[in-house]
């Protein structure tokens, strides 16, 4: 007896990173989470909510986020959808646009959830390798024609960062919906935001796991013209983001210093790490996220020394020797850099 649909018996599923409680001495640079703790007026809402708030159901449209969001980032605040992460977004986004007639294209290597997500869907996958240098494969992605075509920027595990020149030309090519996952942005200069009121067949997703170190809250939020809102929100569960995290959310938007300070201070160790490995004989191309690709022959090795000295990275057996390594605090890197030029001497 198969209990399953074909699809969900096919596919292989996730393959999370293990859990790992707070407080352990375990230094976890494996999933890109921001190394420094969440605001303190977010953690004031948390230490001061209302029961009376988790009695009754929550605002479906979360306004008290989208008002606060929409303040910050000057756009209107029903340009604004939210959910349970990113993934919950990239969820309601495939099982919008997508179905086994319809497919989904994005450049590789990129962000793991688009293929899983896009596969339950049952859609036909069209993944189209980056160039040499991370160079967008501009040409065969409008070409491939897809319901849904979707582009991390800044990209992960490669820290690239796709010109906005580039993402207009394919804004204005692709057939369908166009996803610019920004989950990275925090992190870099640029953003794609402003092209949103140029097209209405746009995305773009933020999260608040990254830059605003929630990774544990789950939220997430995307951006677009409200036509194009008003399909996702059909999929969408109808309450979807709890009463808790969409307050706590609305504050740690609002307090833009304190996320500003922790970039910066990311930025600067992302240069100093860079450099550091560049030292040790790694090849590292620049990144625009809270990440570095580090490539060495020997990363098989490394990632299993620095393991057994309890700091996890990322290994990409796929993209041959290579290691993705978040930055963590300065304390952290330096622990990393010295057991890494332990073994290598
Ligand atoms: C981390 C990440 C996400 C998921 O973010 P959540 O809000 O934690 O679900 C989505 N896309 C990319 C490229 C990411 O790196």
């Amino acid at each position: 007896m198969e209990y399953f649909q074909p699809i969900v018996a096919r596919v292989p599923g996730h393959h999370p990173s293990p859990y790992v409680a707070p407080n352990t001495d375990i230094i976890k640079l494996n999933s890109n989470e921001n190394p420094y703790p969440p605001s303190s007026q977010a953690l004031k809402v948390l230490k001061t909510f209302n029961g009376e708030w988790l009695r009754r159901y929550p605002d479906p449209y979360t306004q008290e986020f989208c008002d606060a969001a929409a303040k910050v980032l000057e756009i209107p605040p029903n340009w604004i959808i939210t959910g349970n992460g990113c993934d919950d977004l990239l969820n309601i986004i495939v099982r919008a646009c997508v179905d086994r007639a319809r497919s989904v294209v994005y450049p590789t290597p990129t962000y793991g959830q688009y293929r899983i997500l896009a596969e339950l869907c049952g859609s036909q996958l069209i993944e189209i390798p980056y160039g040499i240098q991370s160079s967008l494969p501009l040409e065969e992605m409008i070409q491939a024609k897809g319901a849904l075509t979707l582009i991390a920027s800044p990209n992960s595990p490669s820290g690239h960062q796709v010109p906005l020149t580039e993402l207009r030309q394919l804004a204005d090519n692709v057939s369908g919906v166009l996803v610019v996952d920004e989950a990275y942005v925090d992190f870099t200069d640029a953003s794609a935001l402003s092209l949103v009121r140029d097209y209405e067949h746009m995305v773009i997703l933020r999260t608040l796991s990254k830059g605003y170190s929630l990774a544990g809250l789950r939220f997430g939020f995307g951006i677009a013209q409200p036509p194009l809102l008003a399909g996702l929100f059909k999929v969408k569960d109808s309450y979807g983001v709890d009463a808790i995290a969409t307050r706590v959310a609305a504050a740690a938007i609002t307090d833009q210093l304190y996320k500003d300070q922790c970039v910066s201070q990311i930025k600067r160790d992302r240069q100093r790490l860079t450099l550091a490995l560049q030292r040790l004989g790694f090849q590292v191309s620049p990144s625009h996220g809270n990440f570095v690709l580090a490539s060495h022959p020997n990363a098989r090795p490394i990632h299993d020394d620095l393991k057994s000295n309890n700091i996890w990275v990322r290994y990409y057996a796929q993209l041959s020797d290579k290691l993705r390594i978040t930055i963590g605090t300065p304390e952290q890197n330096c622990q990393l850099l010295e057991v890494v030029s332990r073994l290598l001497r």
